[in-house]
């Protein structure tokens, strides 16, 4: 048998890093068993699908390298892997089922539905829809649906993961199964198009698990074989908590609501013009008003706050490598075995197997990605990290967008010791590009406060007689500097502070070397001419020419 897993999402946002997970256990598992893997765009929600989020996701899933065998063609539109290309077979299916008396229609309105709810609240007795309730079409009522009537007895079946799964024959429900305004329900769809492609597997979280009783139903009144289906564990954060969209507006709100304590009222006035929106879509944003994720980002640029990542494109923004993210995501609810953490893709394909899936729920450790990230990075040639670079820009906005390919290499070839993430690089490189944003207190420490000011003009007219710009004869100038003043190195961290603007950089010469003795003399001067109380001189030239 030729396995065919699928990943179904419905395009109606970004692509969580849950879905990425469930998307990459249906790869992994397509190429550990030779099969194939499928991908199919779930947008019969005709308010909620969009295009963009389609070809985002897809985008997402190129990023991750999980190449799918058959599904969208990127770049070309809808084709027959979009639910909403496939209305007529859905039609005829649906036909079919009437025929054969399965299916009928129901008129009830959603506030009709919500009153027999709470009747049933009222009563405390669960609410379940069986045909016998339906009522007749009232004169001008709107458009039916049309419910699928699920059988009576006990539904049973193995999953791949949480075993034996029982739903008592009084606890069914008659699934919608077309809706009022012709589109088939997810539960419906997903039957169809799952027999229609040859899944053999179908791998998804287990919020999901309540729906396998129903869409088994329906492959046993089509008299389809069903795919054996397994349940994944969803993915928490670290407090347990689900790892949702909302995380980052509610981070957003209680960073905007400290600020707001420290600001008081001039904040929206404030934050409003920084962020060119109105008072009022910020008040209105911090009274919940909204959860626009768009908004939130936004907001916390401006006050200078990290976001919980949540989406793919969350965390390419903040410079992860898709290696990387592809194997965190692999170890949240599998294990190889063994304490076995970094894998090749190679390795997680040939060690990844079913029974290998917890089943309790992966918790979401931003730490050991962070740390995992790191290695990676260290792990990678400077042609692998130019590579993610290139990835990296597309998606943010540094200026390391501009550092030419020599340049470029420099920068990783200096940062990749020390950084754990591609945004680490790209934020604390900024100063080989335009003038440093500088750090007051690193400055008065060791710039204003004495010796600074008599060990820079030392290194000024010591750095101003190298002859040729180049490591052999930087070096040893170097050397002295560090030997100046009565603290060794003392004089190289004043140097260090004046050229990147804080206490912290790679090795001074390599710092120096890239920067280019224009940009280290300039930035000297204007330190000693500030120094001296003189009119600053104006900052020439932002790029590394
Ligand atoms: N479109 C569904 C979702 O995104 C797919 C669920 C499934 O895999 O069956 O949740």
């Amino acid at each position: 048998m030729l396995v065919r897993t699928r990943f179904a999402p419905s395009p109606t946002g970004f692509l969580h890093v849950g879905g990425a997970r469930t998307a990459l256990f249906n790869w992994l598992f397509a190429r550990q068993q030779g099969g194939q893997f499928i991908l199919r765009i779930e947008d019969t929600d005709q308010v909620r699908s969009t295009e963009q989020s389609a070809a985002g996701i897809l985008q997402d899933l190129r990023w991750l390298g999980l190449d799918w065998d058959a599904g969208p063609v990127v770049g070309q539109g809808k084709n027959e892997y979009f639910q909403s290309m496939r209305l007529e077979l859905y039609r005829q299916h649906l036909q079919e089922l009437i025929r054969q008396g399965r299916a009928y229609e129901a008129y009830e309105t959603p506030e009709q539905l919500a009153a027999m709810r709470a009747e049933a609240e009222k009563q405390k007795r669960p609410f379940r829809y069986r045909r016998q309730m339906a009522g007749r079409a009232a004169p001008g009522a709107a458009q039916p649906v049309l419910r699928f009537e699920m059988p009576w007895q006990d539904l049973h079946f193995k999953d791949l993961i949480l075993g034996d799964i029982r739903v008592a024959g009084d606890e069914h429900d008659d699934i919608v199964i077309r809706k009022s305004d012709g589109f088939p329900t997810y539960h419906f769809a997903v039957v169809v198009d799952d027999h229609a492609m040859g899944i053999t597997h179908v791998l998804r979280a287990q919020e999901h698990l309540m729906n396998t009783p129903k869409h088994l139903a329906l492959y046993a009144t089509f008299g389809w074989p069903a795919p054996q289906h397994g349940h994944l564990p969803l993915v928490f954060n670290l407090d347990g908590s689900k790892m949702s969209k909302r995380d980052r507006t509610k981070a957003a709100r209680a960073a905007l609501q400290a600020y707001a304590r420290q600001e008081q009222d001039a904040l929206f006035e404030k934050l409003a013009r920084r962020a060119a929106l109105s008072p009022a879509t910020i008040r209105a944003f911090m009274a919940r008003q909204n959860d626009d994720a768009a908004l939130a980002s936004k907001l916390a640029a401006c006050i200078g706050c990290e976001l919980p990542e949540i989406d793919v494109q969350d965390f390419r923004r903040s410079g992860y490598l898709a290696e990387a993210l592809v194997n965190f995501l692999a170890l949240l609810g599998w294990s190889p075995g063994g304490n076995r953490e970094i894998l090749s893709r190679r390795e997680m394909i040939e060690a990844f197997s079913l029974e290998q899936i917890g089943r309790t729920s992966g918790r979401f450790d931003r730490k050991k990605l962070h740390w995992m990230n790191g290695e990676y990075i260290r792990a990678s040639s400077i042609e692998q990290l130019g590579a993610a670079v290139d990835r990296f820009n597309e998606v943010t906005d540094y200026p390391l967008q501009h550092a030419d390919a020599d340049t470029r290499r420099q920068l990783l070839a200096m940062y990749q010791p020390r950084m754990a993430t591609l945004v680490e690089l790209a934020r604390n490189s900024v100063f080989f590009f335009q003038e440093p944003v500088y750090d007051a207190a690193a400055v008065a420490q060791h710039v204003l406060q004495e010796p600074g000011p008599v060990v820079l003009r030392e290194i000024e007219t010591r750095l101003k007689a190298v002859p040729r710009w180049d490591r052999e004869n930087l070096a040893p100038v170097l050397e002295h500097i560090l030997a100046l003043g009565q603290k060794r190195g003392a004089a190289a961290q004043t140097l260090r502070v004046v050229v990147s603007g804080g206490a912290v950089s790679p090795p001074l010469l390599e710092t120096l070397l890239l920067l280019g003795r224009d940009k280290t003399l300039g930035r000297i001067a204007r330190h000693l001419a500030a120094i001296r109380r003189e009119p600053p001189v104006p900052a020439h030239g932002s790029d590394l020419s």
